[in-house]
């Protein structure tokens, strides 16, 4: 596969593992890299020396391209910076946040900037202020989400449409039809994350994982638009929030009730309850924990095949 995506990571295959707060670590992000797509460290829950040892391991890992992710609103993000450049990693997705802050930055010591958006007017921002690439991810995405609820169908026309730099879709991607239908709408490459969640190497806790593949169409919300969205599974935390909201709880009162600590505690440390399960729509498609290198190969084969029927397929016109 040649295309614009590939030829910017130098990689063989326009997927790309998203960063993942708790659930990927270097183990699944140099799997993926190995497998000939682009593996994402998510550092957003690393404390800055665990991300110094982080990319360490990677790099004797993976020969191969990988990136690290930062949520912008990471209260270390200088440190971070400053490790990643340390280590000469080659790309680096940032999210939730302002694309101007450090791209400039970025892009002078030669690392390759992607900015993770959630609408046109956000994707315009991300390509004036000089990324490579952009992700623009839709509502059916899990964890951290835009406001506008728009989803994955309908923000990556529009995306396309307005910017001339390479576009990876994301949100509901899990599968090779799923990334096969994203490229006809017309992104260059797809980035998926939930589908990593239940990968023998993610670090999520194991009865986390266990989780997502029996969730169910329907088992997941957004909620939280006050403070930060986020799309989570239904569990006993979930419920004291709609609790909250039903007694018109104000902004502070939701900030109290999160509290800190509640991503580690449900994805990490496994506590289904009152932990933070944060997972996209597409659990309810996955049913499996499998390798990491699997779920590249099974994706691809399943993306060739579905664009071979697709070619068969022709429609008359009078
Ligand atoms: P290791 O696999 O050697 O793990 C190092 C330690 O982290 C071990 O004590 C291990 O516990 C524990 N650990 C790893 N995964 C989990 C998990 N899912 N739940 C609970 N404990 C876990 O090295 P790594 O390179 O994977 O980890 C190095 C450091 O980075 C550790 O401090 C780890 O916690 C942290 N980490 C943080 C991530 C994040 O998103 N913030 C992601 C991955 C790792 P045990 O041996 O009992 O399994
Ligand atoms: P909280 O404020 O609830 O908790 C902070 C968590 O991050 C704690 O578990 C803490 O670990 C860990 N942590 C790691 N490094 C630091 C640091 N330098 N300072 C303070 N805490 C640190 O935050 P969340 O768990 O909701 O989010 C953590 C980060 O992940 C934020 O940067 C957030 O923006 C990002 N995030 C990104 C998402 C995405 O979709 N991209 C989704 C959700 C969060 P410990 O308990 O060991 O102290």
């Amino acid at each position: 596969m040649k295309n614009r995506v590939v030829e910017l990571f130098n990689i063989r295959f326009p997927l790309i593992q998203a960063g993942m707060i708790w659930c990927s670590g270097w183990k699944l992000a140099s799997s993926v890299s190995n497998a000939g797509g682009l593996g994402i460290i998510g550092s957003g829950s690393m404390y800055p020396d665990v991300l110094d040892k982080q990319i360490i391991k990677c790099k004797k890992a993976t020969p191969k391209p990988f990136a690290v992710n930062i949520p912008m609103l990471y209260p270390d993000i200088e440190k971070h910076i400053e490790t990643i450049i340390k280590h000469k990693v080659p790309v680096v997705f940032t999210s939730a946040g302002n694309p101007k802050t450090w791209t400039d930055f970025l892009k002078r010591e030669g690392i390759i900037v992607v900015h993770v958006v959630s609408s046109v007017k956000f994707a315009l921002k991300a390509q004036e202020a000089g990324v490579d690439a952009i992700v623009a991810e839709g509502f059916e995405a899990g964890g951290h989400n835009g406001r506008d609820e728009t989803t994955t169908m309908c923000l990556i026309p529009r995306v396309a449409k307005e910017i001339n730099i390479p576009l990876i879709a994301a949100g509901g991607i899990g599968t090779g039809r799923a990334m096969l239908a994203a490229m006809n709408l017309g992104a260059d490459g797809v980035q998926i994350g939930s589908r990593f969640v239940a990968s023998h190497e993610s670090s999520a806790h194991e009865s986390f994982k266990q989780l997502v593949i029996g969730a169910n169409e329907g088992d997941t919300l957004l909620t939280l638009k006050e403070l930060t969205p986020v799309r989570m599974l239904k569990n006993e935390f979930f419920r004291s929030i709609e609790r909250a909201y039903e007694k018109n709880a104000s902004s502070e009162e939701l900030k109290q009730i999160l509290g800190r600590g509640r991503a580690k505690k449900g994805m990490f440390e496994g506590d289904l309850e009152q932990g933070e399960l944060e997972i996209g729509q597409v659990a309810s498609l996955i049913n499996e924990i499998k390798p990491a290198a699997e779920i590249v190969s099974e994706i691809l084969k399943e993306y060739e095949l579905a664009r071979a029927e697709q070619a068969s397929v022709k429609f008359t016109f009078s």
